[in-house]
C-alpha cells in the first residue's frame, strides 16, 4: 500500500470525491491532457461522469479508447487509471498514440460499490447496453453470442430510451468522439458474479485473437487464464438459494487463452461493429488482488498501444 506523506492512501479508495480530485491533480501536473466532467443528476443524488483525451488529438491520429467502472463495484479498472495514469500516458505518447479515457463509468455505483447505479436502475438489459441487433424476423436482440446471423444493428439508444443515466449520457458523448480513428478498445471489468474463488484472468473478443499472443503471454505470468471453462457471469439470473443450473444454457465457453466470443451488445461489441479492430473486454475474478488486477488491466494497456504502432509501421 502506497503511502502519502501519511494522508490515507488512495490505493483503494472509492470515495468518490477524494478519486475525482486526486485525478484532476494529477490530469493537471502531466499536462496536455483535456479533462471534462458532465453532470449525472440521478433522483438520488448528482454525480460527474468523466472523460480524460490528449489534448492535441489530430485527424489522423490512432487512438486507443479506454472505459472503466461501468459496472460500480468493480473498481480496479477506475483505479487502474487514477494509480497508473502518469504510465500510461507516458506510454502512449512514447509510442505515437492518443488516448480517450472514461475512467468512471457509473461514478454513482463505484460511490455505494453497486454494480448499477444509485438509482438502481438497470435499464433493459443492464447498463453496459450500446447494441442492437435486428433479427431476420424483425424482432431486436441485445445477445446473439458467436453467431453473425442478424439483419442489421443499431445503438441501442436509437432502439429503446430504457437506458439507466450514465448509459444515456455515454452514448451522447460517444457520438462526438472521432470514432473512426479509434484503432483499439479497452472495457476494463471485474468479475465478481462466478463463484471462483481463485486469481483468475479472461477476456472478452472478437476476430483473429492471434495477435494478442504476447500479451496473453504477459498476463500468465501475472494470474493463470481461466481457460476452456464455462461462464455466464453477467448473463444469467441466480435465484434467491443460489441454483445456477439454469445458467447452463446462458454460458459460454471460453477457448485455450481464455478468450470468449461473444456479441453482446456491450461497449466492444458495438466498437467492433463500428470498426475498430481490437476490440476487448478484461476480466478478473473477484479473487484477484486489486494490484494484480491492476497490472493485468496495464498488460492490455501496453499491448494495445504496442499493437496500434505495430500497425502503423506496417
Ligand atoms: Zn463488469
Amino acid at each position: 500500500m502506497k503511502k502519502n506523506k501519511g494522508k490515507v492512501s488512495l490505493y483503494y479508495s472509492h470515495d468518490i470525491d477524494e478519486y475525482i480530485k486526486a485525478l484532476k491533480e494529477k490530469t493537471k501536473k502531466l499536462k496536455k491532457i483535456k479533462f471534462s466532467s458532465y453532470k449525472l443528476k440521478y433522483k438520488n443524488g448528482q454525480f460527474y461522469f468523466l472523460r480524460l483525451a490528449s489534448a492535441d488529438i489530430k485527424p489522423k491520429d490512432k487512438i486507443l479508447f479506454i472505459a472503466a467502472g461501468i459496472h460500480g463495484e468493480e473498481t480496479a479498472g477506475p483505479l487502474t487509471i487514477l494509480n497508473k495514469l502518469k504510465e500510461i500516458f507516458s506510454y502512449a505518447r512514447k509510442n505515437k498514440v492518443k488516448l480517450i479515457i472514461y475512467p468512471l463509468c457509473n461514478p454513482s455505483g463505484f460511490s455505494q460499490m453497486t454494480r448499477y447505479n444509485i438509482d438502481d436502475d438497470e435499464g433493459e438489459t443492464g447498463n453496459n447496453d450500446y447494441l442492437r441487433y435486428e433479427m431476420a424476423d424483425g424482432t431486436f436482440k441485445d445477445d446473439i453470442k458467436k453467431s453473425n446471423n442478424y439483419k442489421a444493428w443499431y445503438w441501442s439508444s436509437e432502439i429503446t430510451k430504457n437506458l439507466p443515466l450514465e448509459t444515456k449520457i455515454m452514448h451522447k458523448i460517444l457520438k462526438k468522439e472521432p470514432l473512426t480513428q479509434v484503432r483499439a478498445l479497452l472495457d476494463l471489468h471485474q468479475d465478481y458474479i462466478s463463484s471462483v474463488s481463485l486469481p483468475f484472468s479472461y477476456h472478452y473478443s472478437f476476430g483473429k485473437l492471434g495477435v494478442y499472443k504476447d500479451i496473453i503471454k504477459n498476463i500468465k505470468k501475472i494470474v493463470p487464464l481461466y481457460k476452456n471453462r464455462m461462464i455466464d457471469a453477467g448473463f444469467c439470473e441466480v435465484n434467491k438459494d443460489g441454483d445456477r443450473s439454469h445458467c447452463l444454457e446462458e454460458a459460454m465457453l471460453s477457448d485455450k487463452n481464455g478468450f470468449v466470443i461473444r456479441h453482446d451488445g456491450t461497449l466492444p461489441d458495438l466498437f467492433y461493429r463500428l470498426g475498430t479492430p481490437y476490440c476487448i473486454t478484461v476480466e478478473t475474478t473477484g479473487a484477484t488482488p486489486l494490484q494484480e488486477a491492476m497490472a493485468v488491466n496495464m498488460v492490455w494497456i501496453k499491448g494495445l498501444i504496442d499493437l496500434i504502432k505495430y500497425e502503423s509501421t506496417k
